[in-house]
């Protein structure tokens, strides 16, 4: 049976601190399947074909990879999939609390299921999704913080690439 592990994320966009984990998991475990949360509650920048193609061309060099998109109850769908373990991130203090309290939630509704937390590269431990945005949104220069196909998509978005 191969090692499996489920990263479920909003992933609005994906971004080199979410590869910097992914890289760090694959030598831990055989196969990880990016989940993409989708949530009609929660306002995302890109939609989920979006989302999923700027992930599907960032890590079209990684067969053990698969990217798949999720509703419902986390637990529920890493069981459907056969997964081990769901494979979160941890940068800042900040992040502990809350992660603390899903994956303790998580533990509860299907204790089979482990959570992993690995810590992101030094280099991204600042760098978030919604930072990231915001720099964005104002014309700050992100390159270098994502994927490039994330850069031209999310310059796109804002309207940065006319003359
Ligand atoms: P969510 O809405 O579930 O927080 P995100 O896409 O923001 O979705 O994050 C998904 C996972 O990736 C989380 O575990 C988060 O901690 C992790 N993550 C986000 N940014 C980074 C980063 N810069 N370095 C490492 N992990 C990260």
């Amino acid at each position: 049976m191969p090692d499996i592990a489920v990263y479920p994320g909003s992933f609005d966009p994906i971004t080199n601190g979410h590869l910097d984990l992914l890289q760090r998991a694959l030598k831990i475990f055989d196969h990880i399947i990016v989940a993409v949360a989708w949530n009609p509650t929660k306002q995302c920048l890109f939609t989920i074909e979006e989302r999923m193609e700027m992930i599907r061309v960032s890590l079209q060099d990684h067969p053990q990879v698969s990217i798949d998109t999720f509703t419902g109850l986390l637990v529920d769908y890493a069981r459907e999939k056969k997964a081990r373990a769901i494979l979160r991130g941890l940068r800042a203090v900040t992040d502990f609390e809350y992660e603390f309290q899903l994956a303790m939630m998580n533990r509860r509704l299907e204790p089979e299921i482990e959570t992993v937390f690995l810590m992101t590269g030094l280099r991204w431990v600042f760098l978030s999704s919604s930072i990231l945005k915001e720099a964005a949104v104002h014309g700050g220069n992100i390159e270098g913080m994502v994927p490039e196909i994330v850069y031209h998509k999310l310059r796109e978005k804002f309207g940065l690439n006319k003359g």
